[in-house]
């Protein structure tokens, strides 16, 4: 009863260790960045460093999904809605500040 007792807490220990180690990778598991968290979590997770910076890697939050990157005026649509990168929010064709915010689309 006692080697048995000593043996579950040596495994419990094991498993408790490497849900720790792989912490990072369970975090990531629905980022973009899931591939590159897990490959040095795996690879490099035992340096303690590469560990710490996975897992704050990890906690960072995605970029959001908002298109920075806007087309030059002239190959811009007329009729095309103007997407606001600040708020989110359309406005009318041609017009340059956001209706919603203010902010300068253009
Ligand atoms: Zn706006």
């Amino acid at each position: 009863m006692e080697v048995f007792g000593g043996m579950f807490v040596i495994v419990l220990l094991c498993v408790l260790g490497l849900a720790v180690y792989f912490l990072p990778s369970f975090i990531a598991w629905n980022k973009r960045n899931s591939g590159a968290i897990i490959a040095l979590n795996i690879l490099l997770g035992w340096t303690f460093i590469a560990w710490v910076v996975a897992l704050v890697w990890s906690l960072t939050a995605d970029q959001p999904t908002v298109v920075l990157m806007q087309p030059p005026p002239q190959q811009m649509l007329p009729s095309a809605p103007m997407l606001c990168s600040v708020c989110g929010q359309y406005s009318p064709a041609a017009s340059r500040f956001c209706q919603s915010c203010g902010r300068s689309i253009a």
